[in-house]
């Protein structure tokens, strides 16, 4: 990839689209633009994921809390989104039955008309259809809901997915569809030609520490949280259009919410939204929405935080989980687009939206996963007409992703690979050693480390334990514990020098800091 730029750079030839960020959004765009016919390169300052987009709450989802707010544009949106992805990814987005337990009376007519309105708005994206339980059938799907006043739940369905993975086989798309993604390549400046229009990006390639100038027609901006920081490169009094929100979730046994169903609680004590979603062999519970300062790659969670969603989760299982009980804990920032003066962060829009400054660099900012594919469209649709590039039909409707497979159930736990999961498989035929497990408490085995060096383009131990495989989530203290399994595998692959181990073991435990509770 960074010899594909060299060589455009010796040609003097400009890439139509340079996009900043390897997130669900700034990857979108360039399978999208790839796969129209532009020249697109995307540069991401860490890990591709290592931002919001591995940190998610994993759904493909409708949102029922915006349709609460009345916005039934936003909720069709990505419901038919919903649909696409599905369509698209069937080895990624499963449908996952979710349960609202009603404890008051009124509860059951509420929500079951709700989710009726939500079932009929879907239309032929639908997932399955919402009912009625019963105490007995709410209890079958939810054998561990706490039965105290207990008068019956309503289910619904939405998509469930695993986002570390959906990006990297985005990445993968758009690799295939001719885009050049380099990943620890932070964007350190933006050019402007004599006119002070943007005429492409200064980079700094992080593992050679060389500086490249890369010349392009339209610089999208796609960095999230961090969207205001390359504005202000851009034009330094550009005023901040993000109002972060840093949301967490706490990672469970499987023991406290056994089954295959979700609780989702409308209304908490402060009004927002409360998931607990069986995901792989693990629970995950969240989210909070705490408004925060400053953006951090790797965001730590408050104490009050952890506190809230044990308090919540508590209150509808059977068993009290305690801080002894978390595998792991994790962080994302919402980049939530500031509208007026709104004081919630909970209310802020979660619609997305493009800016083009008046020197031509274009920021997408806001959305949601659920959405990456209807942002990117908007997106080359944009730099279409600012680049004045050839015009050309979006195809990404159609366009199925890296690993498609319809039946990838059939793979067991390497489902998430989908097609790949047969040359995971050979790996291990050629030397059988790497189908063993690197950590008893974890799955990760030797073949999808190498695989992850070959094909994914992970380039430390963090990726591989937080992104290419998600053991930093199942399991923070032994991912800790595998690290250096990991890491003698990567260096072997990767030819790396004999000390390159321990300086990743030492920047993957600060890392894991993060992720272990209590800390
Ligand atoms: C707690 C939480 C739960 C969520 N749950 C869901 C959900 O269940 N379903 C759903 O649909 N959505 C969900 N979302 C929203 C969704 O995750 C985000 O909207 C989406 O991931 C944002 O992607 P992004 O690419 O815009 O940002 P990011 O993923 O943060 O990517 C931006 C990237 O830009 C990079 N970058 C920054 N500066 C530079 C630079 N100078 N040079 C190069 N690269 C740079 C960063 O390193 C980062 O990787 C959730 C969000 C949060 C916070």
């Amino acid at each position: 990839m960074i010899r594909r730029i060299d060589a455009r750079a010796a040609e003097e030839r400009t890439w139509d689209i340079v996009v900043i960020g390897g997130g669900a959004t700034g990857v979108g765009v360039a399978v999208d633009a790839a796969s129209r016919g532009h020249d697109v390169v995307l540069f991401e300052q860490s890990d591709f994921g290592k931002g919001t987009s591995s940190r998610s709450t994993k759904l493909i989802h409708g949102g029922v809390r915006y349709l609460k707010q009345g916005n039934v544009p936003l909720v069709m949106e990505a419901l038919r989104e919903r649909g696409i992805l599905r369509q698209n990814a069937p080895h990624l987005v499963t449908d996952l039955p979710f349960v609202v337990p009603n404890y008051r009376w009124w509860e059951a007519p509420f929500y079951g008309v709700g989710m009726r309105v939500y079932d009929v708005l879907a239309g032929k994206y639908g997932f399955g259809h919402s009912e009625n339980l019963s105490v007995e059938e709410t209890v079958e799907r939810l054998p561990t809901i706490e039965t105290e006043g207990l008068r019956g739940g309503v289910v619904y369905h939405d998509g469930q997915f695993d986002d570390a993975r959906l990006l990297i086989h985005l990445a993968m798309t758009a690799a295939e569809q001719g885009a050049t993604l380099v990943n620890y390549c932070p964007v350190t400046a933006i050019r402007k030609d004599d006119q002070g229009f943007v005429c492409g990006v200064a980079v700094r390639d992080g593992e050679s520490g060389r500086e490249l100038e890369v010349a392009g027609r339209v610089v999208v901006n796609a960095t999230g949280a961090f969207t205001d920081g390359v504005r202000q490169m851009d034009d330094p009094a550009a005023p901040p259009i993000i109002r972060p929100s840093q949301g967490v979730h706490i990672v469970l046994d499987r023991e406290f919410l056994p089954g295959s169903s979700a609780i989702m609680v409308p209304e908490t004590d402060d009004g927002r939204v409360l998931f607990a979603i069986p995901w792989h062999e693990r629970v995950l519970v969240g989210t909070t929405d705490t408004p925060i300062e400053s953006v951090e790659l790797e965001p730590t969670a408050l104490p009050e935080e952890v506190d809230f969603l044990l308090v919540h989760a508590a209150r509808y299982l059977t068993r009290d989980p305690t801080p002894a009980d978390l595998r792991s804990v994790f962080v994302g920032i919402r980049p939530l687009v500031a509208e007026g003066e709104a004081d919630e962060t909970a209310e802020i829009s979660r619609e997305h939206a493009i800016r083009i400054s008046d020197s031509g660099l274009l920021t997408i900012a806001g959305g949601k996963w659920t959405t990456y594919r209807k942002m990117a469209q908007d997106v080359v649709d944009a730099s279409e007409t600012l680049g004045a590039l050839d015009t050309k039909p979006c195809v990404t409707e159609e366009l199925r992703i890296h690993g498609y497979h319809r039946h990838a159930e059939k793979f067991g736990r390497l489902d998430v690979y989908g097609s790949d999961a047969v040359s995971i498989r050979e790996l291990t035929s050629v030397d059988p050693g790497l189908a063993e497990p690197l950590h008893e408490a974890l799955e990760v085995t030797g073949a999808e480390v190498v695989w992850a060096c070959r094909r994914e383009m992970a380039r430390t131990v963090d990726d591989v334990l937080a992104r290419r495989t998600r053991s930093l989530i199942f399991d923070a203290r032994a991912s800790v514990e595998a690290a250096e399994a990991v890491g003698e595998l990567m260096r072997a692959e990767l030819g790396r020098p004999a000390d390159w181990v321990s300086d990743q073991l030492r920047a993957f435990e600060e890392v894991a800091r993060h992720h272990i509770w209590p800390s």
